[in-house]
């Protein structure tokens, strides 16, 4: 196909194909373990295949409701009321998403005006940044601690300004694994005080926190809820990040402008899914049991790497663990990961892409979310290092 340079003026120049869609396909071209994008190396429940069969034979495979089916959206109010006691109105204040993905999009497409000020939290999710530029705002990052990945709010403060209109935070934290506590939220009820500032809060991982530790949600606290969306996916919680279904909870008149988006984007997402998962919802132990399933990887994942020359890092929730290669090599984290996937046969994701100035790291981050033996015979190759 003869090409005509003179069509594309790049809305976005400096973006590249995602980091996880670049490691996996190294992954695959190398026969590699895939411990870089995250997904589970297992199945979802058969019981909501089932579900999702039943449906589609009751005929349910027409267009859904805009905003989603009742059922589930009922079923996503019951839950977060049952977990955080804040109640959403399924009618107006819940909105079902084709994943997080387009949740975060929608919600950034619909709120952010030219020359509104973003901060985003690096190292981030890098679907963030490039939502923010292509809805003309201005992304300002703040770094988390090195070391412990936690928020200096005394830092944080300084980025407030009358132009800032969306802070965008992520608890559990892909790629750290670190979490929000209780303080650090009082902290942002206390810094977004008679603001106009949106709180844009991804909580994909809610499911996933370890050592007892509890999700402090945004949902909890009713003075950030009213300025918050808050996004979530089913994908990360049921084993199923391919059916790619998510929601997002935020106070009537966010979730208004939301949806004027929401239904030019895709207007409404896959119907029997839906349907199944509003059924799915009622057993509540299947997303209470999460918790205590992947601390088990997580604690197993990291009894293999005990005595290695990789230090591991502490990891509060989500599926990932980052491990620091300071002590085996002194090569950028890019080109580390890459020998690794191409000479030892483990893909991972390394940790400077998450920021937008590409900060040389010794850390990458490992998919926990595999069987045992998976993670065995990615353990073996590595320790040798
Ligand atoms: N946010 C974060 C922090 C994620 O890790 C992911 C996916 N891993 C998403 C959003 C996107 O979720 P989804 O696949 O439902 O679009
Ligand atoms: N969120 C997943 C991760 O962090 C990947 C999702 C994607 O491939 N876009 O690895």
């Amino acid at each position: 196909m003869p090409k005509f340079p003179s069509l594309v003026s790049s809305k976005l120049p400096t973006v590249q194909t995602s980091i996880f869609a670049v490691m996996s396909k190294l992954a695959a071209e190398h026969q590699a373990i895939n411990l870089s994008q995250g997904f589970p190396g297992f199945d979802c429940s058969p019981e909501l295949i089932g579900l999702v069969e039943k449906h589609m034979r009751l005929a349910r495979n027409q267009y859904a409701p805009m905003p989603g089916v009742p059922e589930l959206r009922e079923a996503i109010a019951e839950k977060t009321e049952f977990l955080y006691t804040a109640q959403y109105n399924p009618e107006t204040e819940i909105t079902v998403t084709a994943g997080a993905t387009q949740a975060l999009f929608t919600a950034i497409t619909a709120l952010v005006k030219e020359g509104d000020e973003v901060i985003i939290v690096e190292p981030a999710y890098d679907s963030y940044a490039p939502a923010v530029e292509l809805a003309g705002g201005k992304c300002v990052f703040f770094q988390l601690q090195p070391g412990t990945f936690s928020i200096n709010w005394a830092e944080f403060q300084k980025l407030i300004n009358p132009r800032t209109r969306m802070i965008l935070l992520n608890t559990p934290h892909n790629p750290t694994g670190s979490a929000l506590s209780a303080a650090d939220m009082q902290k942002l009820e206390k810094l977004t005080h008679n603001t106009d500032i949106v709180i844009l809060s991804d909580e994909v991982y809610e499911h996933i926190l370890f050592d007892g530790l509890e999700h402090q949600s945004v949902a909890r606290y009713p003075k950030l809820a009213q300025r918050a969306l808050i996004v979530s996916s089913f994908g990360k919680t049921y084993h199923n990040t391919g059916w790619k279904i998510g929601y997002c909870l935020g106070p009537e008149n966010l979730m208004a402008e939301f949806r004027k988006v929401h239904q030019f984007l895709v207007f409404s997402v896959n119907t029997p899914i839906q349907f199944a998962l509003a059924e799915y919802l009622r057993n509540r132990d299947a997303y209470l049991e999460l918790s205590a399933f992947y601390q088990e990887k997580r604690d197993f994942f990291n009894r293999l790497f005990k005595g290695s020359r990789f230090q591991i890092k502490p990891s509060q929730g989500t599926y990932f663990q980052l491990l620091d290669f300071a002590a085996i090599s002194n090569e950028r984290d890019v080109d580390f990961a890459r020998k690794l996937t191409i000479e030892h046969k483990v893909a991972s994701i390394p940790v400077s892409v998450f920021y937008h100035k590409k900060t040389a790291s010794s850390l990458l981050r490992f998919c926990f979310a595999k069987n045992n033996e998976e993670l065995e015979r990615s353990a073996e190759k590595l320790i040798q290092l």
